[in-house]
């Protein structure tokens, strides 16, 4: 089947030779799944143990001379190979070039700090003390500037880290993204505060609710969406995410907080698209370099555009609001278009994870901000509380009382992962641009409105314009491929205007 694809033989020689650093990418998803979800806890020691070790063994495999010089073969005859065949020789040279920069102590000591750090930071954000995280804050980011160093960038240190969660971003690119899209926001938050028909507060934001009755709600929605069934599941944790083992075992998570349903709901649609892009890869694609979604970018944004613009959509709440009814007895006194204001309630907030489309991208570009000015020193680790604060007040008018609800709210900083949180909002933007791309086919409302048989053809259009070729071309490329131009954000602003300013 692979010959289809792949038919140079340096290449299928290299594919080959990945087989075993898939193997253990397969068994590190399944043991990260398994440690969310069903692992008792007692287990975590020797997990991580386990984990750490299955790492270093596939950075040495990727290493192998062997693989090395294929590669490197490869790489000569690249211009005579086919897209599918290129995309393998990208992300292979990507590993390879990244494993090669970093010295082994670094990338160890970066481990050993993050590891520490994670704890640090939930016993500081519990007790709201920033003074706790601070020392181990310093450690991290002067770790991310010599990761910087070490990988080499132009411009700005930011760059080199941008790209290693979405390969060729920059400072220019979010800096356009964010001079677009911040002021527009701001006018289409104030229009739907003094304007009421998107409510700030809704009264089922109040009203509990049955787990068991919720888990057949969340079960029904996927049948809605056609999850299927038989290569994926549904399951819970702390912390909602997705996994994915192959093409045909993907898994989501949700969690029950026992009130304001809205949020294991859109949670259940958030990672059911994030799964849907994974499940939707080529076949053929199965086990090699380039058999998963691109970037966290490009994955955000399939996850977005089921969550917001399909989800949040008045014909969506329509096909779900039966669903609600059968097993909630307290949405039946509600009209759809109500359900559809509660799942839409929109007000500055000060916890990100909490924020609706319009606020979302703000916390973004407070963080986007900080974490660039923290990389080139103009701004030092004490200062960052006090600077988190002035600029919430200044972009959504609202003051955090405390560390908890400032700048310790995320775990990210201590996974080390600094410059991460753009790909949030490049993902949002990108969800607008794919849907403008739908829209000059057929309505996403006509589709929707049609049920089952719209979903799937909707469906069917995401797969053939960004899931079915996985990581053959880069996030930029296949942007571009897809939707006819770069990524741009005068979509997302578009989208906010005919959603809130109508
Ligand atoms: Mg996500």
């Amino acid at each position: 089947m692979v010959d289809q694809v792949f038919v140079d033989d340096t290449i299928k020689k290299l594919i080959e030779k990945y087989r075993v650093i898939w193997a253990i990418g397969h068994a590190q998803a399944l043991m990260g799944w398994d440690s969310e979800t069903y692992m008792p806890r007692e287990g975590a020691k020797e997990r991580s143990v386990a984990r750490a070790e299955l790492s270093v063994l596939s950075q040495q495999l990727v290493l192998r001379p062997e693989l090395v010089e294929l590669l490197e073969e490869a790489k000569k005859k690249v211009d005579s190979l086919n897209p599918y065949e290129k995309g393998v020789v990208r992300v292979l040279d990507r590993a390879v070039t990244q494993l090669k920069k970093l010295p082994p102590e670094h990338v160890y000591e970066y481990t050993k700090v993050t590891g520490e750090a994670v704890h640090v930071w939930v016993e500081a954000k519990q007790k709201s003390d920033f003074s706790k995280f601070k020392p181990y804050l310093e450690k991290i980011v002067d770790l991310a500037r010599k990761t910087a160093e070490y990988l080499g960038y132009e411009k700005h240190p930011y760059n080199a880290l941008l790209d290693i969660y979405e390969e060729g971003l920059t400072i220019d690119d979010m800096d356009r993204v964010f001079d677009a899209i911040i002021p527009h926001s701001k006018k289409v938050l104030e229009k739907v505060l003094s304007d009421g028909y998107y409510p700030s507060q809704h009264p089922l934001e109040k009203v509990s609710y049955d787990r068991e009755k919720m888990e057949k709600v969340n079960k029904e929605i996927l049948d809605l969406l056609g999850f299927p069934w038989d290569r994926a599941r549904l399951d819970v944790s702390p912390h909602p995410f997705t996994v994915n083992m192959g093409v045909k075992d993907v898994r989501i998570t949700t969690r029950y907080e026992g009130i304001n349903f809205k949020h294991t709901i859109y949670s259940v649609i958030h990672e059911f698209g994030h799964a849907l892009y994974e499940l939707q890869v080529d076949e053929k694609l199965a086990m090699t370099p380039i058999a998963g979604g691109v970037s966290l970018g490009v994955h955000e944004s399939q996850s977005r555009f089921w969550e917001n613009i399909v989800g949040r959509s008045m014909p969506f709440v329509t096909l779900m609001k039966p669903i609600l009814d059968k097993y909630l007895d307290f949405t039946r006194e509600y009209s759809a278009e109500e359900i559809y204001r509660y799942v839409n309630t929109v007000r500055p907030s000060l916890i990100r994870v909490e924020a609706d489309e319009v606020t979302y991208n703000f916390h973004i570009y407070l963080r986007y901000e900080i974490e660039k000015k923290l990389i080139t020193g103009e701004l030092n680790v004490d200062e960052v509380p006090v600077e988190w604060n002035n600029m919430m007040e200044k972009l959504l008018g609202i003051r955090p009382r405390n560390d908890a609800e400032g700048v310790l709210q995320d775990i990210h900083w201590s996974h080390g992962t600094i410059g991460y949180f753009p790909t949030y909002t490049l993902g949002n933007v990108i969800a607008a641009q794919i849907k403008q791309t739908i829209e000059s086919k057929e309505k996403l409302e006509e589709l929707l409105s049609q049920g089952t048989e719209g979903i799937t053809r909707l469906k069917d259009e995401l797969r053939k314009l960004v899931h079915m070729w996985g990581s053959t071309y880069p996030p930029k490329e296949l942007i571009k491929i897809a939707t006819g131009e770069e990524v741009n954000p005068e979509y997302f602003n578009q989208y906010l205007s005919s959603k809130y300013l109508k």
